[in-house]
């Protein structure tokens, strides 16, 4: 049997980032992965739905080619054909880069199906159904999250599918319906709709993106309407049945409406199956989750875990830097895990930033706290790129410490970046206002715009 310093479960950004940390403070590391390197992340989540929305921002802003003066092009027709293979090629450069990284690095990786065989010992079932054993000082697990639908909906097969199915469509639907007006939901959303796929978004609270910040879900509620989604919120989808090659439903309120495909984006939970998890002696969250502490340990001294399986954030570069700190731990460096300054983006038309708290979250809390809001239509390099939509919102507490940031825009994923730094450096807004130039003329604009607002 091999023994390992650190056996990592799970080649996802969890995973492999967490390996690949291990093997830089000198720690003989191996993963052992199901599928292929890269996760959710490389596979069916944010680089495929990025790759593809690609092609539909591009596809929006060429309808506009006349604005710029230049000429019409005659060919409006997509090619699906060419989109999905782009996607494919994206996801197959990745992950032989992924694959090269690992060899040069002295990662090792084994493809198979992990199962614990007790706290430090573990089997994996190779495709040929072969085995082999392997032993680590330390066990990380990082496998990851699956769809899960809400109750009251039940998969169809190839009719009522997990979201992320629709990355693999070779052709276009005319219609769909997405349950789930979430992250994931917009996404797709703003995914289809530009390419004349007429998009219904079913939501059961009260607004898109229910978890942003009211401004924020205001703003895109609004622009998906411009691109013609059609929203039904506060409601639920009932009695679904397929009928002539179609999906018939409900929504609450009876309006029947009938498409192509329905998309469930409506929560995830933990990947456990095959682990054998209960040999390792790990307990679970009530919800199925892993439990883990501050230091992402489990109940097992030996076993951290990393990443969506341990919940939300379910965002990629969180499970990446959790299984940093689980690594940091491990190796004798005790480090406790702050998630305070994590970004998030959302690829939306146009896209959403964020970092820290939402003033619905200041209210919970009892936080008192003062907002600050610049638009991009303030800002000089929105006009020049013909993309005004849009807003930055900063959140300060009582001593004017910048406590959550929101951008709604043109490249918000991008800027975000700017005010999580803010964040995590724990200054007030005049601080940092003080302390940093911008360069014009870029949308990053929109923040100095904020600040001067914020700070009068
Ligand atoms: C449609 C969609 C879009 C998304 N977009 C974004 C985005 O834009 N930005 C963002 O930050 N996040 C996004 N996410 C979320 C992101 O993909 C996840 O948060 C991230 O992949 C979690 O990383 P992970 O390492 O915890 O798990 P995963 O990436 O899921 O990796 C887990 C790995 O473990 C392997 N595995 C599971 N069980 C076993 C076993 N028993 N033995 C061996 N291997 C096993 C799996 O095959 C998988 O490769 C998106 C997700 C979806 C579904």
């Amino acid at each position: 049997m091999t023994h390992y310093d650190g056996v990592f479960i799970g080649g996802g950004p969890g995973g492999y980032e967490a390996a690949l940390y291990a093997q830089r403070l000198g720690k003989k590391t191996l993963i052992l992965e199901k599928y292929q390197l890269g996760g959710t992340c490389l596979h069916s989540g944010c680089i495929p739905t990025k790759t593809l929305l690609a092609s539909s921002k591009r596809f929006l802003r060429s309808q506009h080619r006349d604005k710029y003066g230049l000429p019409r092009v005659g060919h409006q027709e997509v090619d699906w054909t060419v989109i999905s293979e782009r996607r494919v090629k994206v996801i197959e450069d990745n992950t032989r880069g992924l694959e090269k990284l690992m060899e040069a690095k002295g990662v090792d990786v084994d493809y198979g199906i992990a199962s614990f065989l007790d706290e430090k010992n573990i089997r994996v079932t190779h495709d040929d159904g072969k085995t082999t054993d392997v032993s680590g000082d330390k066990i990380f697990i990082a496998t990851g999250s699956k769809s899960a639908p809400v109750s009251g909906v039940q998969w169809l097969d190839g009719w009522v599918i997990p979201g992320e199915h629709c990355l693999s469509w070779h052709t276009l639907p005319k219609s769909i319906l997405i349950v789930g007006g979430g992250v994931m939901g917009c996404e797709f959303a703003c995914m289809f709709a530009p390419f004349g796929v007429k998009v219904h978004i079913v939501e059961m609270l009260d607004d898109v993106l229910p978890m942003e910040d009211i401004d924020v879900s205001k703003t895109l509620r609004r622009e998906l309407k411009k691109l013609g989604v059609s929203l039904y919120l506060g409601k639920k989808v009932e009695n679904y049945k397929q009928q002539n090659g179609q999906i018939s439903l409900n929504i609450e309120g009876n309006k029947q409406i009938i498409v192509d495909k329905v998309l469930v984006c409506t929560g995830r939970k933990a990947i456990l199956d095959n682990l054998e998890i209960e040999n390792s002696g790990v307990k679970l969250e009530p919800h199925g989750s892993i439990k883990v502490d501050i230091h992402q340990r489990t109940n097992v001294n030996n076993i951290y875990s990393c990443g969506d399986v341990t919940g939300p954030p379910l965002l990629a570069h969180a499970a990446s830097y959790e299984g940093k700190v689980a690594v940091q731990n491990a190796f004798g460096n005790a480090v406790d895990r702050d998630l305070r300054a994590i970004p998030a983006g959302i690829f939306t038309i146009p896209e959403v930033g964020r970092v820290g708290m939402t003033e619905q979250q200041c209210i919970a809390k009892g936080i008192e706290y003062r907002t600050g809001l610049g638009h991009m239509r303030q800002v000089g390099r929105s006009h020049a790129e013909g993309d005004t939509a849009g807003f930055a919102k900063i959140i300060v507490d009582s001593k004017d410490k910048i406590i959550g940031g929101h951008i709604v825009g043109k490249q918000a994923g991008e800027i975000i970046h700017v005010l999580a730094l803010a964040l995590s450096l724990g200054i007030t807004a005049v601080e940092f206002e003080e302390r940093i130039i911008f360069s014009h003329p870029t949308l990053s604009e929109v923040i100095w715009e904020t600040l001067k607002e914020l700070n009068v």
